[in-house]
């Protein structure tokens, strides 16, 4: 590769590769179409004569970040509506085209936030694989999208009551077939569902060693205990939501498992409860108290998982898990300032949203800024291992190397 064919420089203030290493001051990312060939200080780089140069003299560069849980094509009431769990009439009325467009609109959104990449942890048979070839075609702008299909639930398991976004199967033969299903539908990644003990060991391990078996990471939705173990048993690779012991992190520590720990849909539900309180039926605020303090409790272990996660080795990733209805701007922002409220360093959490989640899934083409990636590129204004909070004002983003968003020219 001459230096003649770098096309595009983008230089900053300091630069942060998604490594967890020291960040470079004065930092500087030379692209030659869709790939990095360059990343370092300014001071000393080679010349790049054709390049067209992007100068962010206040901003911090940083990798595309990537989005480990997201819903792009679930569509839940508000919880502040009162009447979340009351939504299968609703789902079952669902047009898919509208269903579509609701999941572009989302989609670049989070591309305009700084998401280049995002896993799609359970969506509508039909609908996500369009996305995906829509925006792969180029027809609508979006992140690069990774997608799971229905999510697979023992019968009357997690989100059963979601028709089409879910599938449900029993038996270890009927794990298999289900996965077998979901990667016919065009899944690149299998998404299975345990709460508590909804499904048997045997039911987890078969539906992991069949993924595996076809080339499929698996992603395994956990809560109640003893779900994180069997997930972390079965051999998953990552697990999703809860507050492992640290017995558990220890054993995903050894064998190499990825946790998503979603911080900020907690408080999606705490909102929900809350209005459960204002109800007329003793009962129905009976059971938002249990709940609310379950939550408290809840939101204490996880505190402690996480801590003890990072002291361990245990690599964390980030997941907004936002579906249509509880999508807001700066989403991941906001999940990455909530890991550093439980404990992340702020480098930490960026690894959480780059480095750390590329590797969870081999994504070895994204997730850091080094020769030979994919050119995904943010830029945000300020330092967010100052302040994280930085990290809602994304200005420039560039994804294959195409930018697509540049405030520094308005
Ligand atoms: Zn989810």
């Amino acid at each position: 590769m001459s230096q003649e064919q770098v096309n595009l420089v983008v230089r900053g203030k300091t630069l942060i590769d998604g490594t967890g290493a020291e960040p470079i001051s004065s930092g500087l990312v030379a692209v030659n179409g869709k790939s990095i060939v360059y990343v370092g200080p300014v001071a000393g780089a080679p010349e790049f004569p054709n390049a067209h140069v992007i100068d962010l003299p206040e901003a911090t560069l940083l990798p595309g970040l990537i989005d480990m849980h997201t819903h792009p094509s679930y569509y839940w009431e508000e919880p502040d509506s009162g009447t979340y769990t009351d939504t299968s009439d609703n789902l079952k009325n669902y047009n898919p085209v509208t269903v579509a467009l609701k999941a572009s609109n989302y989609l670049y959104k989070a591309l305009m936030s700084g998401v280049t990449t995002a896993r799609d942890t359970g969506g509508l048979l039909g609908v996500m694989p369009e996305v995906r070839w829509a925006i792969q075609n180029g027809w609508i702008p979006g992140p690069k999208i990774y997608i799971a299909c229905r999510l697979i639930t023992p019968t009357g398991g997690h989100c059963h009551f979601l028709p089409n976004f879910s599938i449900q199967a029993d038996g270890q033969d009927g794990f298999r077939r289900a996965v077998r299903e979901e990667r016919r539908a065009g899944a690149d990644f299998i998404k299975l569902a345990n709460n508590g003990a909804d499904c048997t060991q045997e039911e987890l391990d078969a539906a992991v060693d069949e993924a595996h078996r076809l080339g499929l990471k698996v992603v395994c939705h956990t809560g109640k205990p003893p779900s994180q173990s069997m997930a972390i048993n079965a051999g998953v690779n990552t697990f999703e939501h809860g507050a492992p012991t640290r017995e558990e992190i220890d054993l995903a520590v050894e064998k190499g498992i990825t946790w998503t720990p979603t911080v900020t849909v907690i408080s999606y539900y705490d909102k929900y409860y809350k209005k459960k309180l204002e109800s007329a039926n003793p009962d129905v605020v009976l059971s938002a108290k249990k709940e609310l303090a379950e939550s408290k409790e809840y939101k204490t272990r996880k505190r402690e998982s996480i801590s003890y996660a990072l002291e361990s080795g245990l690599k964390l990733a980030a997941g907004t898990d936002c579906w249509t209805s509880t999508w807001r701007e700066q989403a991941m922002a906001i999940e990455l300032r909530n890991l550093v409220e439980y404990g992340c360093s702020p480098m930490q959490a960026i690894q959480a949203t780059t480095g750390w989640a590329a590797e969870a899934m081999n994504w070895d083409d994204i997730g850091t800024l080094a020769p030979g990636k994919l050119a995904d590129l943010v830029a945000v204004n300020g330092d967010p291992l100052k302040d994280i909070e930085v990290m809602n004002q994304v200005s420039f983003v560039l994804r294959e190397g195409v930018v697509v968003k540049d405030d520094s020219q308005k």
